[in-house]
């Protein structure tokens, strides 16, 4: 067994270069399987056995000047005539009937092209139908201290925001205000939610590993990995995908390296990584970045039963929401 398997298996905290010799081990190896093995293990324990299911609205479809190269709502790719808002009564009503399958907790997500404004006004109406208690997370595009003080001050306990990799060179991003927004989450007390995304067969070690440990250090309580999928149409279709043993392991390592206290989340809902760390993942309605059903229910986005289905596959205790 290597030195850095032998420190992840010990529970030791991991150093930049374990984590690189962990994420260059060969899918397939012992070590491959002793790294699975391990963060299987700690995620069991530290999570005390129990699975978590998030959902997330798409409340709104549109061009997005953003521009991410795998997105199927960039604005090279979205038809501007294929454009729509959700209706908010639509949305009050799906977060109802989530709320009500005792789903963890409810995600809101727009295009970086949705006005702040109207976003609040939209995610005021929408929080009355879930429990008080029920955590409540923005993904939106940047933000400054004000806004995300506001977001609080409309319901929310958290915001998913990160900085992608190829931000900047696949997306028309400017990576240094994507960091910016994660210090406002943090300084107006929201919960920030971390992800190593998109991860297509390009990226580098160097690249999965700078984005763990930023999560790690500031620090976050759920961290998640996620694969890009390749939406027809997309600049970045043609390079496609990692497999599904490359992402364990990836999940894997993050699990290792952030040790994060709340939940560990994998995209796409994913058995085998499920059984690599990860005790969480996601349904999802309505818009979906991924998908070019503008209703990703009916396509590529799993539903609370296929998500709680999963979970008991993988012999996650899904309790509901507490
Ligand atoms: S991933 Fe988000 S920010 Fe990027 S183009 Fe799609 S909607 Fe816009």
């Amino acid at each position: 067994m290597n030195e850095a398997l032998e420190r992840a298996s010990a529970g030791e905290e991991l150093r930049r270069a374990d984590v690189l010799e962990l994420l260059s081990l060969e899918v397939g190896s012992g070590d491959y399987y002793a790294l699975l093995c391990a963060a299987n293990a700690e995620a069991r324990s530290r999570f005390g056995g129990r699975g978590a299911i998030f959902a997330q609205i798409g409340i709104e479809a549109s061009p997005c000047p953003a521009n991410c190269g795998f997105c199927s709502l960039a604005k090279d790719v979205f038809p501007a005539e294929n454009s729509f808002v959700l209706p908010v009564e639509s949305a009050c009503y799906m977060a109802g009937e989530i709320a009500a399958q005792g789903v963890d907790e409810l995600f809101l997500m727009t295009t970086a092209n949705y006005p702040q404004e109207d976003f609040l006004e939209y995610a005021r109406r929408v929080r009355e139908h879930i429990p008080d208690g029920m955590r409540f997370v923005a993904n939106v595009g940047d933000f400054g201290h004000e806004y995300a003080r506001e977001l609080r001050a409309a319901g929310f306990t958290g915001v998913y925001h990160i900085r992608r990799l190829g931000e900047g060179r696949d997306t028309e991003l400017e990576p240094a205000a994507r960091v910016r927004t994660l210090d406002a989450v943090k300084e107006a007390g929201l919960e920030l939610y971390y992800c190593v995304e998109p991860i297509g067969p390009e990226h580098t070690y160097e690249e999965i590993a700078d984005e763990m440990f930023r999560a790690k250090e500031y620090p976050v309580g759920v961290m998640a990995v996620m694969k890009r999928v390749c939406v027809p149409g997309t600049r970045l279709f043609g390079r496609g995908e990692i497999s599904a043993a490359e992402l364990a392991k990836i999940c894997a390592v993050a699990e290792l390296c952030v040790k994060p206290e709340r939940a560990m989340g994998v995209h796409e809902p994913d058995e085998l990584c499920l059984m690599a760390g990860a005790n969480q993942i996601y349904a999802e309605v309505s818009v979906n970045p991924r998908d070019t059903s503008l209703s990703t229910e009916t396509g590529r986005g799993a539903s609370a039963a296929k998500t709680k289905a999963m979970l008991a596959a993988a012999e996650w205790r899904w309790e509901g929401r507490r």
